[in-house]
């Protein structure tokens, strides 16, 4: 029997003012809402053959209902699925996430076709192993990185890291996990060379501490059974809070690592999964 919800999923309601899909958007229908935490839930929506992106990419959301603005968000899905996995916050009180949360299967989102983002393979230099560093949602758009077959041809090993306050709330890192080591086609580009690494914050889990902490002190790479951090041959993607965005671009600036973009790769990318 499954276990009961130990939270309140939200009520459906109308999340649809009738308005005409703005220029350069596209309207599309929520197929699956899946919610992990009182703060943290998922979706998937149609995609439209004409929403092209790249793994690591994000895309500009909104709702069709009067005064609610569009907000950045990741793509969690892969480039070849046909349709897009989105994973959300819940901000009491967010002007865009206090009514997302209601989604239902058959609700319409917006979506600007334009997606653009930091956190892509060709910003990379060539390397033997990535490591994909996350907290909170910066997961999301990792799980498309992680089942890009590209990335397996670029990289020997590929290391997502995903730290949590609470066991809850790596429900999500654990079932693309799964994923990996389960679903036929996924399985078969990814799964020897694919591994979740995880921490707790707040709550003993399989590891408490911080993504930062699990780096400094080398205990990361003794648990991947890798060696240690090395700008020559490794390849890092930074997606979380700022704090933790800002504290390991000091240290792995410090290390060696330089920072990459589009038109001059480098052995780091960064981006922010929130503003404030
Ligand atoms: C490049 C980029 C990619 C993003 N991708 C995602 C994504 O895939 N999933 C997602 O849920 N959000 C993502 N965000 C954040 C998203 O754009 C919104 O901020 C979020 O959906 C909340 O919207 P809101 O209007 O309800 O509240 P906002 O007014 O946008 O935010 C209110 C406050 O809530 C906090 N907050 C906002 N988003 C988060 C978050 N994700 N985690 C923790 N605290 C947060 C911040 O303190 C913020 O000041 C991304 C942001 C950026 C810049």
């Amino acid at each position: 029997m499954a276990e009961p919800a130990r939270f309140r999923e939200p009520d459906a309601v109308s999340l649809d003012d009738g308005l005409p899909t703005p220029d350069g958007c596209l309207r599309t229908r929520v197929l699956d809402v899946t919610h992990h935490t009182d703060q943290l839930f998922e979706f998937s929506v149609e995609r439209d053959p004409g929403f092209r992106f790249r793994a690591g990419e994000f895309a500009m959301l909104g709702l069709p209902l009067r005064d609610t603005p569009f907000r950045a968000y990741s793509v969690a899905s892969a480039p070849w699925e046909d349709h897009l996995t989105f994973y959300s916050i819940k901000v009491p009180g967010g002007p865009l996430t206090e009514k997302l949360q209601h989604l239902t299967p058959g609700d319409a989102i917006w979506l600007r076709r334009k997606t653009t983002g930091t956190l892509i393979c060709d910003a990379l230099l060539p390397g033997e192993r990535l490591l994909m560093v996350s907290t909170g949602t910066g997961v999301a758009p990792f799980a498309s990185v992680a089942l890009d077959p590209a990335v397996y041809e670029a990289f020997g090993t590929v290391v997502l890291v995903q730290g949590c306050r609470t066991g809850a709330e790596l429900q999500f890192a654990n079932a693309l996990k799964k994923r990996i080591a389960t679903d036929d086609l996924v399985q078969s580009f990814a799964a020897d060379r694919f591994q979740l690494q995880t921490c707790t914050s707040r709550e003993p889990g399989t590891r408490q501490g911080r993504v930062t902490d699990l780096i400094y002190s080398g205990e990361l790479f003794d648990a991947m059974e890798g060696a240690p951090l090395d700008p020559e041959r490794d390849r890092i993607m930074l997606c979380g809070s700022m704090a933790m965005l800002k504290e390991l671009k000091g240290y792995l600036g410090e290390s060696g690592f330089v920072e990459g973009s589009r038109n001059t790769p480098g052995s780091l990318v960064i981006e922010r999964a929130f503003v404030g």
